[in-house]
């Protein structure tokens, strides 16, 4: 079964929302509603979706305060937010894009409009800016992220797309214990959808492609897994499955 994208939309007039939520449906979406921002938190704590359409006239929070909360959160930073204003002046743009949204669109906007500004701001979305073109190391082991290659001792590892994305983020965050939960939200991006089992099932081909180094991969009883470089050189079993 195809994942359709969900796009959360933040809008406290329920005409529009309703008509968004419509609009988003037949354009391929799976449109979550959120009227305010208590809602919106509610359902981002839920689950993350592929994209914030965000209001910017909120009772209580403003859409624009609610971008900059959600841009300073690890968990949700990297979601793509498009903000909805009925303003159209140049300042009012520029606070939007400065508080961390990535596209604003001025109401009334056309449905074609606001479904091609989302599939832009998904496709921008996929080679992650802050990770793509970074490369890092732990011990002997390598990853390019701009050219997808991950060398151990010099060797090129083939590793499959998940894996890759899986093992990019243990070693960006090397020697920390992750737990199945939150490798989910930081790898997978979206834990409705898959089940806790899917990242041992992904830990274990990633070891298994890492050969040698495989070993770097810790299992945590009862915690998660890390990735670790203490153990790279000894002849260490592996811990856990
Ligand atoms: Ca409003």
């Amino acid at each position: 079964m195809k994942h359709l994208p969900r796009i959360l939309v933040v809008e406290d007039e329920p005409a529009i929302a309703e008509l968004i939520a419509v609009n988003l449906k037949h354009g391929g979406f799976s449109p979550v509603l959120a009227y305010d921002s208590v809602a919106a938190q509610r359902e981002l704590d839920v689950a993350l979706p592929d994209l914030i359409l965000l209001d910017w006239m909120l009772p209580g929070q403003s859409g624009l305060m609610l971008a900059r909360q959600w841009r300073k959160q690890e968990r949700t930073k990297s979601i793509p937010i498009i903000m909805l204003t009925a303003r159209g002046d140049e300042p009012d743009k520029v606070a939007g894009l400065d508080a961390g949204a990535d596209d604003y669109i001025t109401k009334p906007f056309s449905t074609q409009e606001l479904l091609a500004r989302i599939r832009a701001a998904l496709r921008r979305r996929i080679p992650e800016p802050e990770s793509e073109g970074e490369g890092v190391s732990v011990g002997e082991l390598a990853l390019n992220g701009a050219t997808h290659r991950t060398t151990h001792q010099g060797r090129e590892l083939k590793l499959g797309p998940t894996e890759f994305k899986l093992l990019h983020y243990l070693m960006k965050h090397a020697e920390r214990v992750h737990s199945r939960a939150s490798l989910l939200d930081n790898v997978w991006g979206d834990q409705v959808f898959i089940e806790e089992r899917t990242v041992d099932v992904h830990v274990k081909r990633l070891r298994e492609a890492l050969g040698t180094a495989g070993t770097m991969i810790e299992t945590v009883r009862g915690a998660g897994y890390r990735l670790t470089r203490s153990t790279e050189r000894t002849a260490a079993a592996p811990t856990g499955q």
